[in-house]
C-alpha cells in the first residue's frame, strides 16, 4: 500500500488545504534538495518537482528526466516528505513507479489527449499510487471527466483533480483563465474527488498566488499545488510564477479557512429566501416565454420577420444600464438577456412552424 495513505485522500474534517509544493522543474540535485528542505521547514508534507517538462516549443529546458528520481528519493530520505511528479507517457509512469514516487499528476496537455490518457491508464493499471488529473487546456468539462474515468477504469482508487485554469486569448490578468464554474460543476458531479487548485499556472504571476489560493479555499477546495523554488529568479522554467518557500509559508499562514461543515440557522433562512426568489424567477420567465409566443403569432399574422435587431439592441442597452444602476454587472446582464432572447426566438419560430402545419389550431 502506498505510504501516502494517511494524508491522501484527505479525510472528512481534515485540515485544509492539503499542500503540494515545490519547483516547476527539478533542475539540479542541489536546487531540488534546497527547495525541499526549505519547504519541509514551512510544514509542507508533499514535495512536487517536474522531471519531464512539456514545453511549448522545442529547444527549452525539457526536464532532467529519470535522473531526477534519485534526487526525489534523497528528498524523501532527508526531509520525510512525500514526493510527486508529472507523468505524460507510459515510460514516465514506469520509471516513476519503479522509483517509488508517492503521487503522480497528469498535466493539462496530456489530459487534453484521450489517446495519451488511455496509454497512461494502461501503464498505471493495477498500481495503488494516487493520481491527480489536471484539467485539459481547453474549458471542456467532459474531456476532463473522461480523462479521470480512464484512470479510474484502470483500477486506480485514490484519484483527485487539479484546477490549473484554461487557455484563453485574453492573458491580460491570468496566464490561464480560472473559469471557476467548470471545477465547481465537476465537484458537484463528483464530490468524491478531492479537488486541488494550482494558483501558479492559473495566475502566471507571483502576486496572484495569494488571492487565487484564498478564492480556492473560499470555494471549498481541498488542496493547493504551488510552485515554490529556493531561488525563483533563477528558475529554469516558469520563473515569473514561482515563489520562495518563505513567501509560501507566509501566504499559507494568512489564508482564511471558512469551514463548510458549520451551517447555521441564518444560512438556512437565507437559502429559503433564495429558493423563494428562484420560484418567482421561474414563474416570471415562464410568463415571459408565453408572451413571446403570442408576439410570434402576431408577427406571423402580420407577415413580420421574427428577428427584429433594432428592438433587441435597444433592449440590451436599456437593461444593461438598468442592471448597472441596480448594482449588477453589465456583462452578466448581457449574457442573461442573450440566453433569454435566443430562447424567445426559438419559441417564436416553433409557434410559427406549428401554425404552418396546422399544429397550433388542432
Ligand atoms: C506543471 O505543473 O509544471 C505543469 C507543466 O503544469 P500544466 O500541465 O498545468 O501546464
Ligand atoms: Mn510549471
Amino acid at each position: 500500500m502506498n505510504e501516502l495513505l494517511p494524508i491522501f485522500p484527505p479525510q472528512a474534517g481534515s485540515r485544509r488545504p492539503l499542500v503540494i509544493a515545490g519547483p516547476c522543474s527539478a533542475e539540479t540535485e542541489e536546487q531540488t534538495v534546497a527547495s525541499a528542505r526549505a519547504l519541509a521547514a514551512c510544514g509542507v508534507r508533499i514535495f512536487r518537482a517536474g522531471l519531464w517538462k512539456p514545453r511549448t516549443k522545442p529547444g527549452g529546458f525539457e526536464g532532467v528526466g529519470a535522473e531526477g528520481i534519485g534526487w526525489l528519493q534523497r528528498v524523501k530520505r532527508e526531509t520525510g516528505m512525500y514526493v510527486a511528479t508529472e507523468v505524460a507517457t507510459p515510460h514516465h509512469a514506469e520509471r516513476a513507479l519503479a522509483g517509488g514516487i508517492d503521487l503522480l499528476w497528469i498535466g493539462a496537455r496530456t489530459t487534453a489527449n484521450p489517446f495519451a490518457m488511455q496509454e497512461l491508464a494502461d501503464a498505471l493499471r493495477g498500481c495503488d499510487v494516487p493520481v491527480l488529473v489536471k484539467n485539459p487546456v481547453s474549458p471542456d468539462l467532459e474531456l476532463w471527466i473522461g480523462a479521470v474515468e480512464r484512470i479510474r477504469n484502470a483500477g486506480i482508487r485514490r484519484l483527485g483533480v487539479i484546477h490549473r485554469g484554461f487557455t484563453s486569448l485574453d492573458t491580460s490578468r491570468y496566464r490561464n483563465q480560472p473559469v471557476w464554474a467548470i471545477p465547481i460543476e465537476l465537484h458537484r458531479r463528483h464530490p468524491e474527488l478531492p479537488i486541488f487548485c494550482d494558483p501558479s499556472h492559473i495566475g502566471g504571476r507571483r502576486e496572484l498566488i495569494a488571492p487565487l489560493s484564498q478564492q480556492a479555499m473560499d470555494l471549498g477546495f481541498d488542496g493547493l499545488i504551488v510552485e515554490a523554488h529556493c531561488s525563483p529568479d533563477e528558475a529554469w522554467s516558469d520563473r515569473e510564477q514561482q515563489i520562495d518557500p518563505r513567501t509560501l509559508g507566509r501566504i499559507l499562514g494568512e489564508l482564511v479557512i471558512r469551514e463548510t461543515a458549520v451551517p447555521t440557522e441564518n444560512l438556512n433562512e437565507l437559502r429559503e429566501r433564495i429558493d423563494k426568489l428562484d420560484d418567482r424567477l421561474l414563474e416570471v420567465l415562464a410568463e415571459r416565454m408565453r408572451v413571446a409566443c403570442e408576439i410570434g403569432r402576431y408577427k406571423k399574422e402580420h407577415g413580420m420577420p421574427v428577428l427584429q435587431t433594432r428592438r433587441y439592441e435597444e433592449l440590451l442597452t436599456r437593461r444593461t444600464a438598468q442592471a448597472a444602476e441596480l448594482g449588477m454587472d453589465r456583462e452578466f446582464m448581457r449574457s442573461i438577456l442573450r440566453i433569454i432572447h435566443e430562447e424567445s426566438i426559438r419559441q417564436q419560430m416553433q409557434t410559427i412552424d406549428e401554425k404552418r402545419d396546422g399544429g397550433a389550431d388542432r
